[in-house]
């Protein structure tokens, strides 16, 4: 399951000024769509809708078949996994923190999501686990440190949807890189979505959606976008 569907959303913030001018697309299930465009398109609003933090004004959004409005919050959430740009972290240990993926995971399942998100390279271990200080607002750890734990957070919690809202945005190359590697690891076989500034990052995805001023100026795959440019 997974399939996310924008059936015509539209969408303001305030009555002023419309953000969203009826958008549709369609992410298949177990398959990856980017959407690009300049800041303010609304590319971080389609997020936003999708995870239910604000209801559209008209169109619907649907999950596997269902609107949003009449799924629960709390399963909605369940099934939907987000990497933000800025993971916040909170004032614990590294453990803590990813453990937040799922309250209930062992120890052995909070070890292993910090070894598949590569995380032992800069925390301290101790034999009951990850003890590393995150500290006040995360500030201890660089901002691909902190990618990494929003990572192994989302294979904790194992969602079939995956939304990665301009996820490397904020690093240096070779970080950018191998947190993009991290990434498609945990997106396979996971509806994703994709926020990003640049087409050069979303290479692989199986449809890209180019949006300006809340609505669709283009889409196809990487290879057809580049031949019409
Ligand atoms: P990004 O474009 O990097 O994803 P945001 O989505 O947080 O950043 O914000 C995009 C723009 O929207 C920014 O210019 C920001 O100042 C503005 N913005 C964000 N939140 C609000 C808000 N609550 N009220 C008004 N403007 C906002
Ligand atoms: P993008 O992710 O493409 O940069 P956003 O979806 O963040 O764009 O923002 C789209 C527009 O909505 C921007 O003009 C932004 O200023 C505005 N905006 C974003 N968040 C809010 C908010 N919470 N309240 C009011 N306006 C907002």
């Amino acid at each position: 399951g997974g399939t996310v569907r924008f059936e015509d959303v539209r969408f303001s913030y305030d009555p002023e000024r419309e953000i969203l001018k009826g958008v549709s697309f369609e992410v298949p299930a177990g398959r990856t769509v980017a959407i690009v465009g300049p800041s303010g398109a609304g590319k971080s609003t389609i997020s936003r809708l999708l995870y239910r933090f604000y209801d559209i004004s008209a169109g619907r959004i649907l999950v596997d078949g269902q609107d949003v409005r009449e799924v629960s919050q709390a399963s909605l959430r369940a099934a939907i996994g987000m990497v933000p740009q800025d993971t916040v972290l909170f004032n614990d240990t590294l453990g803590y923190n990813i453990r937040y993926g799922r309250a209930g995971a062992s120890d052995e399942e909070v070890a292993r999501a910090a070894e598949l998100a590569q995380i032992d390279g800069f925390v301290r271990r101790t034999p009951k686990g990850y003890a590393t200080e995150v500290g006040e607002r995360g500030l201890k750890l660089s901002g691909g440190e902190k990618q990494r734990v929003a990572i192994a957070r989302t294979i904790l919690k194992d969602p079939p949807i995956l939304i990665l809202d301009e996820a490397t945005s904020a690093l240096d190359s070779h970080t950018e890189r191998e947190i993009q590697d991290a990434l498609e690891r945990v997106s396979r076989g996971r509806t994703t979505l994709v926020i990003a500034h640049r087409l050069s990052t979303v290479v692989g995805a199986d449809e890209i959606i180019v949006l300006q001023h809340g609505r669709i100026a283009e889409r196809g795959t990487h290879g057809e976008l580049m031949e019409r440019e």
